[in-house]
């Protein structure tokens, strides 16, 4: 198992003789893996004759100092984890100072509008960190194809538009979200909700499901009244925001059209602890 700290290494490895007509998959992630991260790499090492998977926690893209000094890390349990899907992925897990040439700060992006709502609203510019990254990280791997979770159904929309406007010659994949049995969507920050919380994590994704339902037949407003409820009468998950909104734009809906496709979104807190989730309608 290849463990890489820097990117002119990791150049030398992928761009060397052997490697050069090799297609390249990349999932890049923040570690403390779970089963949504590795259905994103068994998804590359299938399409792809070489993997590497980056497990780097972006300063840049952390609105919340407590939530970065606390996101949770475990390089050799990751390590592990990957050697099971397969012994010939390359980790890259560089430092803050060798990602950004010693120059830790954003650049500042302009998605058209996709990373003004929703998580972009809540996160002050929590998406100018997580595109400077993805850029840094894209143009340091050269990918044929890279890897993404609808979970962070709006960071996949921005990277699509990202890679668009950069005219950068990457293929971005979409990955279905990884759940837990009870529903809720697996992620690294479960770690830190308690064992009771856990457990009753599969309301977000219930609430997701009859807000589905309820729209074929409600409109936006009655369904997201319901939504704002039904947290109101949780003791455990805090609504942060509850959003119906056009797939491709992140527009939020004002009146149900037929030709366009809806998601909704939502962010709760508990434990202290910020989720988010989202289901196709
Ligand atoms: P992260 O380490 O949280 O930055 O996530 C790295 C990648 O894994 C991102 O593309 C996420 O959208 C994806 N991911 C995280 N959780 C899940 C999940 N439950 N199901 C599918 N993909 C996920």
């Amino acid at each position: 198992m290849q463990v890489i700290h820097y990117k002119k290494e990791l150049q030398n490895v992928l761009f060397s003789k052997e490697n050069k007509n090799h297609t390249i998959g990349f999932v890049p992630t923040m570690g403390a893996l779970h089963k949504g991260h590795l259905s994103l790499v068994k998804r590359a090492v299938n399409d792809n004759d070489l993997t590497i998977v980056s497990i780097f926690i972006n300063p840049t893209q952390f609105d919340n100092k407590e939530d970065l000094e606390k996101y949770p890390t475990d390089l050799e349990k990751d390590i592990a984890l990957l050697k099971k899907v397969s012994s010939k992925i390359i980790i890259f897990a560089p430092s803050a100072t060798e990602m950004y040439d010693g120059n830790i700060t954003s650049k500042e992006f302009d998605f058209n509008g996709l990373e003004k709502v929703m998580e972009g609203e809540f996160r002050p510019g929590h998406f100018n960190g997580v595109a400077t990254i993805v850029e840094l990280l894209l143009l340091a791997v050269k990918p044929t194809k890279a890897y993404f979770g609808e979970k962070d159904f709006q960071q996949l929309q921005i990277i699509k538009k990202l890679v668009e406007l950069k005219k950068l010659p990457f293929q971005i994949i979409a990955c279905p979200i990884e759940r837990e049995s009870n529903g809720l969507a697996k992620s690294s920050r479960n770690q830190r909700l308690s064992k009771s919380t856990r457990e009753k994590g599969g309301f977000i994704f219930e609430t997701l499901k009859t807000a589905k339902s309820k729209f074929g037949t409600e409109n936006a407003n009655s369904i997201t009244e319901w939504v704002a409820e039904k947290f109101a009468a949780n003791e455990v998950f805090e609504l942060e925001y509850f959003q119906i909104a056009d797939t491709e734009t992140l527009t939020p809906i004002l009146k149900k059209q037929k030709n366009i496709k809806y998601r909704a979104f939502i962010a709760a807190y508990a434990d202290g602890i910020r989720l988010i989730d989202n289901i196709a309608l």
